[in-house]
């Protein structure tokens, strides 16, 4: 650790929910809207059927189904995104089941983060800044290079110095935005491929797009301020590939349907967020996304979570589960 005390999460993190207009599918069967964003904060049960009691939850920001993703990335996503520019690791996550948005969500809080920084660039000319591209696609525990299919499944390293490094992962230099821009649609492009073959890959898969950005004054080398920071986006697999867990949230159980990754994620977040001496162990070295994501998730680091939900009442309880692990990450 710098300084070498103890590492100790000052921040919390950011959590948000997002609910998506009905979709034609829903409206064409008549589903309800079972949810009520009754403030910037706050959503609300509905209880279209009256068969449950009304209850409310509460986060950092909720945007209703009329929320631009601007507006989801400047109230639940900027800050984080751009302490990447000041040497602080970020990652931002989508967290919901599947069709609830975060694929949506991502593309556009990645735009609109990728316009905000070189906008900094642009605003620091006292600064050189050289950004790098790296980009990975996680499933059943297999680590694949979106910038590279060919390299296979890759492995991950202990370094002393870096943690966790992903071994032969291409690490593209980005010229401009422009050429940034074309990376992601690389990755994107990436991520479709083997669809066919297994047509809910992407539900079960996760993908995390990774800007490191290092940055250091012009002149005078004798006092060159240095940062060095990576932004880390990340599309989540699919909520509903989480299993009930016990209190703790540790266990694991077999099975086809359990993502490991995103359950241990779930752990973490949890842990981290309850915070202090009561989080205890931080069980990081328990998946491969986790692993990955180690020093960008504690310590130096600061996190967002943008929670999706469908407003219909047919989709109840995963909402539910993704409202309860929201809540949990506060
Ligand atoms: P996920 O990645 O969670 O499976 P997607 O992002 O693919 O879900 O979204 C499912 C569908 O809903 C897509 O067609 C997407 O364009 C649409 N959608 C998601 N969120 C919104 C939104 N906030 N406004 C309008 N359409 C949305
Ligand atoms: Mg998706």
């Amino acid at each position: 650790t710098p300084g070498g005390g103890p590492k100790v999460r000052e921040e919390k993190i950011l959590v948000t929910v997002r609910m998506r207009p009905l979709n034609q599918r829903e409206q064409a069967m008549y589903d309800l809207i079972a949810w009520d964003c009754v403030d910037d904060h706050t959503i609300v049960f509905k209880n279209p059927n009256h068969e449950r009691p009304a209850n409310q939850y509460s986060f950092d920001r909720v945007f209703d189904p009329s929320s631009s993703t601007r507006k989801v990335y400047e109230d639940g996503a900027k800050d984080v995104a751009l302490s990447a520019l000041t040497g602080i690791n970020a990652t931002i996550f989508a967290y919901g089941q599947t069709s609830s948005g975060k694929t949506f969500t991502m593309r556009g809080i990645t735009e609109n983060a990728v316009k905000d920084i070189y906008e900094h660039i642009k605003n620091t000319q006292e600064r050189e800044f050289v950004l790098k591209l790296s980009a990975m696609e996680i499933y059943n525990e297999t680590v694949v290079d979106l910038l590279n299919r060919d390299s296979g499944c890759l492995r991950l390293l202990d370094d002393p110095e870096k943690g966790t490094i992903v071994e032969k992962l291409v690490e593209e230099v980005v010229k401009d935005s422009q050429h940034l821009k074309h990376l992601i649609g690389i990755c994107e492009a990436q991520r479709q491929v083997g669809e066919t073959a297994l047509n809910d890959k992407s539900s079960r898969s996760h993908q995390i797009i990774r800007l490191t950005i290092e940055s250091s004054l012009r002149e005078n080398a004798e006092c060159v301020k240095s940062f060095l920071a990576s932004l880390n986006l990340v599309d989540l697999a699919g909520s509903e590939r989480v299993s009930q867990t016990n209190a703790d949230g540790v266990r694991l159980k077999e099975g086809s349907h359990i993502n490991r990754s995103l359950l241990t994620l779930t752990t973490v977040i949890r842990k981290l967020s309850s915070g202090g001496k009561k989080s205890g162990h931080i069980p990081y070295r328990d998946s491969k996304l986790t692993r990955i994501l180690q020093n960008s998730l504690g310590g130096n680091a600061r996190t967002a979570i943008i929670c999706t939900i469908s407003p219909a009442l047919s989709h109840v309880e995963q909402t539910r589960n993704t409202l309860t692990f929201a809540t949990s990450a506060k």
